[in-house]
């Protein structure tokens, strides 16, 4: 995946993002996308999901209350928000998740980051105005 930045100047640019990055991701990844509430992750990972064929983006929603989606072939969407602790999150079984042939994308990873595996791509948005949103995309390891 390149390293670099991009820019989005609405909601209907940053799912046009998603989808075009959704082609260069590899067949296994886990992707952190890091943000703000009302960055943009959501929105982003609903373009990465249409752009992977896995689901619309009108059927990706935050799983802020149930925590893990997973849409059609190995695509997850992970979203940790809500939980407090490292035990809480182990509970998860990420690293079952992370084992398999899947995309996996995690909202608020960043906070357990011994939870995280050390190869992942990290999506850093940030508001730069209402609708413009800074996009950084990220190889780490
Ligand atoms: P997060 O998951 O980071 O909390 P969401 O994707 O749920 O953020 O929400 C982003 C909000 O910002 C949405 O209401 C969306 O319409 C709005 N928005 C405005 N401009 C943009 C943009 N350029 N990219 C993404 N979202 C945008
Ligand atoms: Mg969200």
């Amino acid at each position: 995946m390149k390293s670099r930045i991009y820019h989005t100047q609405s909601e209907e640019q940053t799912i046009a993002l998603g989808e075009s990055l959704a082609s260069e991701l590899p067949a296994q990844a886990v992707v952190l996308l890091i943000g703000n509430l009302g960055a943009g992750k959501t929105t982003l990972a609903k373009g990465i999901v249409k752009g992977l064929k896995a689901a619309q983006p009108d059927d990706v929603s935050s799983p802020t209350f149930t925590l893990i989606h997973e849409y059609g072939s190995g695509v997850y969407h992970i979203d940790l928000y809500r939980l407090d602790t490292p035990a809480q999150v182990a509970r998860l079984g990420l690293e079952e998740i992370f084992e398999r042939p899947a995309i996996v994308l995690i909202e608020w990873g960043e906070r357990f980051p011994e939870l995280m595996p050390k190869e992942r791509i990290e999506i850093r948005l940030r508001s730069t105005g209402e609708d413009s949103r800074e996009i950084q995309v990220a190889q780490v390891k």
